[in-house]
C-alpha cells in the first residue's frame, strides 16, 4: 500500500478532531481497556506492537497492564504527539514510539519476536481502509507463531434486510408533494444521489429479519490475499408467512469483534441495538424496495471487492442471482 491514496490516507489521521471522535467512542475504547485490563496476564513482562498507535492510548493501556515492551508504531504526523503523551504520563521507559509505516519498519523494533499485537484498524463494515493488511504483515513478521496472541483476535460480519420507511420519506417521498406540487420526478435523482453505501445508526425495530452471520474471520491465520476478493454466496432469509407484509429498503451490515485473552473473551459490538459506535451500520440500498407479503425466500449473494485504483476502499456489490 505505498502511492499517494496512501499519503491522503495519513494525512487524514493527522487531524485531532478524529482521534477525539475515537477516543470519545466508548464503545470502542473501553472494549480495548477491558480486554487488555481484564487479561492482563498475557500482558505482564510481555512485548507488545501497537499498530497505528494514533494518540498512543492503546499502549497506555497495555504499559499500564504491566508490558515489559510496548513499540507504538504511528504512520503518520499524530506520532509527534504520541511522543509528548508519552513521556508526559511517564511511559518512555515502556513505550517505544516509532514514526514510521508499519510496511517500512527496518531495525526499530530490538526483539526479533513480540508477544501480543494490539491495534484498532476496523473500518466500516470492518473492511473499509483496509488497514488490516498492515496488520497481518506485522503479524506475519513480527509475531510469536504460536504462543502469539493478536488483539483482536477474530471478528464476524452480520447482514440484516432493513425497512427504512422514516429514512426514506424524508429523503425521497418528500418529492412527491411540496406545498401541494408533484416534484415526484426528482424521487429517483434524489434516492440516486443518496450515499452508497449508507452509513447511518439503525434501530433494532428497523431490522426485519434476524441478521445472518456471514462470515468469520480469524486474525490469527487470515491471509493478506484473501482481504482482495471477499465473496459470500447463498444468503437466505426466509419472510415467514405468518408476519405482517413489510417493505425491505435495503441490506445492513455490521460486525463483531472478539479479543480472545488467556482469562477472558471481550466483544466489541456495532450491532443495531449495542451502544452506538462511530462505526454506525452500513446499509446497501435498493433501488426498489421489495415488498414482502410472507412466505418468500430471499437468496443473496454479497461481494466486497478492493478497489483497483484505491485498495483502501472496497466495491460492495448486492445481487439476488437466483432471480435472474
Ligand atoms: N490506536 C489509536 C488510533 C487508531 S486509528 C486508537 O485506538 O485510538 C488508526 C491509526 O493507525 C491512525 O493513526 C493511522 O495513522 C495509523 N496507521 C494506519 N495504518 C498504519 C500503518 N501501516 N503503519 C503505521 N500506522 C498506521
Amino acid at each position: 500500500l505505498k502511492n499517494n491514496v496512501d499519503d491522503e490516507y495519513f494525512e487524514s489521521y493527522f487531524d485531532l478532531s478524529v482521534h477525539e471522535l475515537m477516543l470519545k467512542d466508548k464503545p470502542r475504547t473501553l472494549s480495548y481497556k477491558f480486554a487488555i485490563e481484564l487479561n492482563s496476564i498475557d500482558f505482564k513482562d510481555k512485548v507488545v506492537i501497537d499498530v497505528g498507535a494514533g494518540t498512543g492510548i492503546l499502549s497506555m493501556f497495555a504499559a499500564k497492564a504491566g508490558a515489559k515492551k510496548v513499540y507504538a508504531v504511528e504512520g503518520s504526523l499524530m506520532a509527534t504527539y504520541c511522543q509528548m503523551l508519552v513521556d508526559s504520563n511517564g511511559f518512555s521507559e515502556t513505550i517505544k514510539v516509532i514514526h514510521k509505516r508499519m510496511e517500512d519498519i527496518t531495525n526499530e523494533i530490538e526483539d526479533e519476536k513480540v508477544d501480543i499485537i494490539i491495534s484498532e484498524w476496523m473500518g466500516f463494515y470492518l473492511f473499509h481502509e483496509s488497514m488490516l493488511e498492515s496488520v497481518l504483515y506485522a503479524r506475519d513478521r513480527y509475531l510469536k507463531p504460536k504462543s502469539g496472541i493478536m488483539f483482536p483476535s477474530r471478528a464476524d460480519l452480520f447482514l440484516a434486510p432493513v425497512n427504512l420507511d422514516s429514512y426514506m420519506n424524508k429523503k425521497v417521498n418528500f418529492w412527491n408533494d411540496v406545498y401541494g406540487f408533484d416534484f415526484s420526478v426528482l424521487a429517483n435523482p434524489a434516492f440516486e444521489s443518496l450515499p452508497a453505501p449508507l452509513v447511518e445508526h439503525l434501530e433494532k425495530d428497523q431490522l426485519v429479519l434476524k441478521e445472518k452471520t456471514i462470515l468469520q474471520v480469524d486474525f490469527n491465520t487470515v491471509k493478506i490475499k484473501e482481504l482482495e476478493d471477499i465473496i459470500i454466496d447463498k444468503i437466505d432469509f426466509v419472510f415467514p408467512s405468518d408476519k405482517k407484509p413489510k417493505e425491505i429498503h435495503g441490506f445492513c451490515i455490521w460486525f463483531s469483534c472478539y479479543f480472545d485473552g488467556s482469562k477472558k473473551t471481550i466483544e466489541l459490538s456495532t450491532a443495531p441495538g449495542a451502544p452506538e459506535t462511530h462505526w454506525k451500520q452500513t446499509t446497501i440500498l435498493m433501488p426498489q424496495g421489495i415488498q414482502l407479503e410472507g412466505g418468500e425466500t430471499m437468496t443473496c449473494r454479497l461481494q466486497m471487492k478492493q478497489d483497483e485504483e484505491n485498495r483502501r476502499r472496497y466495491e460492495l456489490n448486492f445481487e439476488f442471482p437466483d432471480d435472474e
